[in-house]
Order: C-alpha cells, then sequence, then structure tokens
C-alpha cells in the first residue's frame, strides 16, 4: 500500500519476484477515479475513507486470499493496520500510525509510555507568540504537528528569533491549507548531540537493528537538512546497544509490534532521545545502499516477515555503505545538472541519482520537501564512504535560476 509518488514500490516489487510472491498494489486515489485505472494487480483506495477502504480490501481478500498487508509510506501506516487488523494478520495498533502522523501525539504517547521526551507544548496558530515565548526554555525547536522531511521544523534560541521561527513555519502550514483558527505549532526543547536513523524489524514486538546510520553533518539549526548517512555507526559499541534499547522501547509506548520502524534519535550527555519513529523502512533511495548476508535486499528482509517465512541472517555485507540526499542550495529553477559523470568516478561511489527534474521550481528548507537527487558509495570504512560522498558531491554542478513571479497588476 502506497500513496502513488513513492520512490518505494520499485524495490518492493523486485523483492517481491524475487521472492515469487504475488502482489496487489493498492494505491491511495480518489473514489471517482477508481474504475478507470482498477486492472488485476492494481487495487485503488481511498486512504482517507478508512471504512469503505477496508470493506473494498475485505471483499477483495474473500477471493484472492492475502497473506501480508505492507505500508510503503506514512500515507498508508493507518489503512495497513485496520486492514490487517481486519484480515486477523499481525499488526501494529493503528494508534501508533495516527502517532507517526501527529508529532504532538507521538511525543504523548511517548511520555505515557514512560520513554524519556524533551519538554514540549502544543499552541493554537491564532496566538501572540511573544505571549508563549521562553515558556519553553530557549533553545527550543518550532513544528509543525504533521508535516515531514524537516520542513518548518526551525531552531529558535531567543524570543526575537522565536518570533521569526513561529511566523515562518505558521505560514508553512498554512499553505499546506491548516486552519488559522484549528492548526497548531508544537515547541520543544532544542536536543544537542548528534543524531542517528536505526533501521528495523520488529517481530511480536522484539526489535532486531538492521542497520544503525550516522549522520555526520552537524545538525544544529535553524533548519535541519538530512544530508549524509553512513552505516556501520562509528558510535560506541555500548551506545549503540543503548541506542537499540531505546528505539525498542519507544516502539512499545507507541503500539509498534511487527513490520519496519524507521527512527531517528539523538545523543547527548543526559542519556538517548527519539526524536521520531514510523511504522515503516528508510525513505527516498537511501535503502539501495543496505545488503543483508548474501546480496538480500531490505525489502527483501521486510517481505520474508510480512509473509512469515524465516529471515536468513540479518547480518548487514559487504563493509561501509552511505547515502548523500543532495540538498537544494536556493530556490529558483532547476536548469541543468552537470558534473555527473566525474561524480560516478570517483572510487567507492556506487551511483549519482538526480530525481529532481530539469525546467522545474526547486525549493529549500524549510519550505521545501525534496533533494535534488542521491549519491550512494561503498567503502571499506564508513570514513572512506563519507569522503566519497563528500568529494562526489563537489563534483556536481547545479545551474538554478532565480524563478521569475509574475504578478498581475489590475
Ligand atoms: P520531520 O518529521 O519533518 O523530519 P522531525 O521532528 O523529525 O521532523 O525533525 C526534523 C529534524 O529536526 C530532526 O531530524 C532533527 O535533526 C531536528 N530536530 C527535531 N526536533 C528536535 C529537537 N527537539 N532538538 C534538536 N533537534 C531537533
Amino acid at each position: 500500500m502506497a500513496s502513488p509518488a513513492t520512490y518505494r514500490s520499485g524495490a518492493f516489487l523486485e523483492a517481491a519476484g524475487r521472492l515469487g510472491l504475488d502482489v496487489v498494489r493498492a494505491v491511495d486515489t480518489p473514489r471517482s477515479l477508481h474504475a478507470v485505472i482498477a486492472c488485476a494487480d492494481l487495487l485503488p483506495l481511498d486512504f482517507t475513507l478508512i471504512d469503505e477502504s477496508v470493506a473494498a480490501v475485505k471483499g477483495y481478500a474473500a477471493e484472492h486470499p492475502i497473506d501480508a498487508v505492507l505500508s510503503l509510506d506514512d500515507s498508508a501506516t493507518l489503512l495497513a493496520a485496520r486492514i490487517a487488523a481486519a484480515l486477523d494478520l499481525p499488526h501494529n495498533d493503528p494508534d501508533a500510525a495516527l502517532a507517526a502522523r501527529d508529532k504532538w501525539v507521538m511525543r504523548e504517547a511517548l511520555r505515557r509510555g514512560g520513554a524519556p521526551v524533551p519538554d514540549f507544548r502544543r499552541y493554537a496558530l491564532s496566538i501572540d507568540p511573544a505571549s508563549v515565548a521562553g515558556e519553553i526554555p530557549f533553545p527550543v525547536v518550532v513544528k509543525p504537528t504533521t508535516l515531514s522531511g524537516s520542513r518548518g521544523v526551525i531552531r529558535a534560541n531567543d524570543a526575537r528569533e522565536f518570533a521569526w521561527a513561529w511566523e515562518r513555519t505558521r505560514q508553512i502550514v498554512l499553505r499546506e491549507g491548516e486552519s488559522p483558527i484549528e492548526g497548531t505549532l508544537l515547541v520543544e526543547r532544542y536536543l544537542p548531540g548528534v543524531e542517528v536513523a536505526l533501521e528495523g524489524l520488529l517481530t511480536a514486538g522484539v526489535l532486531q537493528t538492521l542497520a544503525l546510520f550516522d549522520k555526520p553533518d552537524p545538525l544544529e539549526g535553524p533548519f535541519f537538512e538530512e544530508t549524509i548517512y553512513v552505516t556501520p555507526s562509528r558510535l560506541p559499541k555500548e551506545t549503540q546497544a543503548a541506542i537499540s534499547t531505546r528505539t525498542a522501547e519507544a516502539a512499545a509506548a507507541l503500539g509498534l509490534r511487527e513490520g519496519p520502524v524507521h527512527a531517528e534519535l539523538r545523543i547527548n550527555g543526559d542519556g538517548i532521545w527519539l526524536i521520531e519513529m514510523a511504522g515503516r523502512s528508510i525513505g527516498g533511495l537511501c535503502s539501495t545502499i543496505l545488503e543483508f548476508g548474501s546480496g538480500i535486499s531490505l525489502e527483501e528482509l521486510i517481505l520474508r516477515h510480512a509473509v512469515g517465512r524465516p529471515l536468513p541472517a540479518v547480518a548487514r555485507s559487504g563493509g561501509a555503505a552511505g547515502v548523500m540526499m543532495i540538498p537544494i542550495p536556493r530556490g529558483g529553477i532547476l536548469r541543468a545538472v552537470t558534473g555527473i559523470e566525474d561524480a560516478r568516478a570517483v572510487p567507492g561511489v556506487t551511483g549519482v541519482e538526480i530525481t529532481a527534474p530539469l525546467n522545474q521550481p526547486v525549493l529549500p528548507l524549510p519550505e521545501g520537501a525534496s533533494y535534488l537527487g542521491f549519491i550512494f558509495a561503498r567503502s571499506e570504512t564508513p570514513e572512506a564512504a563519507e569522503r566519497a560522498l563528500r568529494e562526489a558531491h563537489e563534483r556536481l554542478a547545479f545551474r538554478i535560476e532565480p524563478a521569475i513571479s509574475l504578478i498581475s497588476v489590475a
């Protein structure tokens, strides 16, 4: 199950082919288009119509028995949990999917479940930020409750920056259709420290850590752009074990029990803190750098787990690996990308994929929501993989021309 825009279905379909599984793709589609696009391996569902979609899949399953339901992205996690429950398959608590969608709900669920959380408060969009500045001691992070990819996440170190961050994030969520009266923003204490991402698999509530990624670029704000992920982690083994333990506690607090989890955590002198967690695998094209046992993909592991097949050795193989999500340096129209072949020629680089289309607008954080593309690398050591990514990035050049806004004058 996925949104039509997902990057992930190719890798999952390939893995399903290798495992000899029959797949029916449930794609989020407005109801008026269902009759037009339905075909043998495609089941259009409107993901916002939960009861109707559950009934449609139950009807389908009566004729074509279903062994597993898998959500490829956040858009489908709630519905996938409800469908799995209706089909009597192992599933996550649907509330865990709601928590993954709303950062305030997640913070509340973590606090209720006893996981450590930074101080946080939710405020109505309509308040005057000056009236609440400092309630959570500075520095703080202002966040939308329901966006992703670090959109609208802004650090503020004092009341003046807070007013600026509040207004910028408020404008972003208003443009996304948030109600100026009922909408809210989350403010939470800024957690210093290094950040990691954990990729794991839950079976009956027990977490297997599949990969731990370091994020070697400092993420200190004011905006929090993801760039480089490198695995294996260079953190001490005890810290890595403690990160897995904290992730397992957080999953239990959220009601996640089955299937893939992707978690972001920060580590500092006060401990290990969960920034966020979702019941799905890593985003974008990042999973292509992961290989387990003798060349098994992450998607194959997830599908094997979903249909109850035995898992092969899940030790990651192939030395160190890294991926760089290529950030958008400034807004405008992307006209040309050069140096791709030179970047591919860097020793250790295994691929360069430019995903942003030419001649289309690109928008950096905090308003933007995408990357220019991805660079992949493999090396003996994490240090060498990181160096290869940085060198390949330096060899790329992006021509971004200012966008001309047309203003009509009456
Ligand atoms: P999103 O779902 O949009 O990615 P997150 O809550 O994960 O939003 O925040 C995005 C990034 O912002 C995080 O990966 C982290 O680097 C930074 N961040 C978020 N909350 C905090 C915090 N309380 N303290 C420090 N950094 C934070």
